[in-house]
């Protein structure tokens, strides 16, 4: 432990939270706004988990570690109720949040406005409409009941019965009520990012959210990389009192300073390592027997003028969605959900640059990368992510300057929560959608008095949106009989 630890601990703390993840900041500031004195223990040199940034390629270009386009940030009921504006954080917007091309050099366009995108899609625009319209028009409700745990009554049940039946069937069938490539394309994109397979039950669930996300508060950016949202809300706890010490990993019970109440922004299994033999025998067996599913393996790119796409607009786009039709994606989903590395694997493109082009240098831009691969996997994915990219766009590897590899033994050497290279900190199967880490009243309590688990294994999932840790916190503080909200 270190000595800055040392010396500020010597009584016991109101709170203490493990990890500096966008969850662990959020639960600290959760609990500050309460009034407790709150402590942060982050393992890394540098605060922030997966939303950090830094220069990956040639000096000066901002590349984001982790995570890079924030729907779930300005739709977070919590993030967006946080001055977090006057800690330095600005949204920036591209014209266009999301492309996806496809072979025959056109690409579907998703942006904020509804009748924007769905006349882009011509046949389909009235189904596009129709489809997504309901969901919008009360989409901060919605988004109070979803971006929570789904095993409670919802506060606005109407728009969660709305989503619900959207969620409920497989993206390739939801998909099928479209017309064209793109619509379909454009929708199964957005499903993939749950990593789940495109034909299994409630995969349209990820898919709807973000569609209507960026129809109401857009796929921004943040201003200057994604560690300004950490910057800020590490301002913003500070201001309240709370204190952050780097450098500092918990690896068992002895490693906590004492507190009356604990919360880990890590994942089950970690806790099970730290806090088990205190924990009823049941919970340990849940947070052990949790799962992971597919990995990430990112790409950061440097390259000369951006990427030359075919397709007309693709370039004014913050992120590209790269894989083709919906039945290659579907295709290389279903492979590496089976342990098989696809030869066209689908990819999540990042020109953050577009929104914000403070972090370019020059004519050199940076590029974010990365594709779905299985999980652990340890051959070399880069010629796969570079073709499939080049497939959209000729030409586009000999603009490449420079790159950086993250492979998924990194990502879980740089954060031991993306166990096996899942980023998402958990698979999303139907149980673990449903309930998650282990099914339970309440998803945040460890079952050991005063512990809790904020990390993005908890509802609502992965993403930026802080959500995991604010309810936590709230757990804590009805632990503590203190008022939660
Ligand atoms: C490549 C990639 C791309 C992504 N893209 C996006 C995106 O575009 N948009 C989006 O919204 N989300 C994205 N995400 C997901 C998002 O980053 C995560 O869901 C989010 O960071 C989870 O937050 P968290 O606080 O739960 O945990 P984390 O961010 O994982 O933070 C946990 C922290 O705990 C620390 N820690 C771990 N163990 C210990 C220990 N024993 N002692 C002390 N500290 C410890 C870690 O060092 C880390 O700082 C992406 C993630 C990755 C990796």
């Amino acid at each position: 432990m270190s000595e800055a630890l040392g010396r500020d601990m010597s009584d016991t703390l109101d709170a203490v939270v493990v990890g500096s993840g966008p969850n662990g900041l959020s639960a600290a500031v959760t609990l500050a706004q309460a009034g407790l004195r709150v402590t942060v223990l982050e393992r890394a040199d540098e605060i922030g988990g997966g939303t950090r940034t830094a220069e990956l390629t040639v000096p000066g270009l901002k590349h984001d570690i982790c995570s890079a386009v924030h729907p779930f940030g300005v739709a977070s009921p919590f993030l967006s109720s946080l001055p977090l504006e006057e800690f330095g954080l600005r949204w920036r917007y591209a014209d266009i949040d999301l492309a996806h091309p496809l072979d025959d050099g056109t690409a579907g366009l998703l942006s904020r406005s509804i009748d924007e995108t769905a006349d882009g899609l011509g046949p389909d625009a009235k189904r596009w409409r129709r489809m997504f319209g309901p969901l919008l028009r009360n989409f901060d409700n919605l988004a109070a009941d979803a971006l929570g745990p789904l095993l409670r009554v919802p506060s606005h049940p109407l728009e969660m019965a709305k989503l619900g039946a959207l969620s409920v069937l497989p993206a390739t069938i939801t998909a099928r009520a479209f017309k064209t490539e793109a619509a379909r394309a454009l929708f199964v994109g957005c499903a993939a990012h749950s990593f789940r397979p495109l034909g299994s039950l409630m995969s349209s669930a990820l898919g709807t959210m973000h569609v209507v996300s960026a129809h109401s508060g857009g796929w921004p950016a943040a201003e200057g990389g994604s560690a300004a949202i950490t910057r800020a809300l590490a301002g913003l706890l500070e201001s309240l009192g709370g204190t952050i010490v780097t450098g500092c990993e918990v690896k068992s019970a002895g490693d906590l300073p004492s507190a009356r109440v604990t919360l880990f922004d890590i994942g089950p299994r970690a806790i099970a390592e730290i806090i088990g033999d205190r924990m009823p025998a049941r919970r340990v067996r849940g947070y052990r027997r949790y799962r992971y599913g597919p990995a990430a393996y990112k790409v950061d790119l440097a390259v000369r003028e951006g990427i030359p796409w075919t397709a007309p607009d693709v370039g004014r786009a913050g992120t590209v969605h790269i894989g083709g039709s919906m039945a290659d994606l579907a295709a290389a989903e279903s492979q590496v959900n089976r342990g098989i590395m696809p030869e066209r694997p689908f990819l999540l493109v990042g020109q953050q640059y577009v929104a914000d082009p403070g972090r370019s240098v020059g004519d050199v831009h940076p590029i974010w990368v990365y594709a779905h691969v299985p999980s652990g996997y340890t051959g070399d994915a880069t010629p796969a992510i570079l073709a499939q990219i080049e497939r959209f766009a000729p030409g586009f590897t000999d603009r490449i300057v420079a790159q950086q590899v993250m492979t998924p033994a990194d990502f879980e050497a740089y954060n031991p929560n993306y166990v096996g290279g899942d980023i998402i900190s958990g698979q999303n199967s139907l149980r673990q959608l449903v309930s998650r880490p282990v099914f339970a009243p309440d998803a945040y309590a460890t079952g050991v008095p005063g512990m809790f688990v904020c990390s993005a294994a908890t509802p609502p999932g992965a993403g930026t949106h802080g959500m995991c840790g604010h309810h936590a916190a709230n757990s804590a503080l009805r632990y503590l009989d203190l008022t939660a909200s």
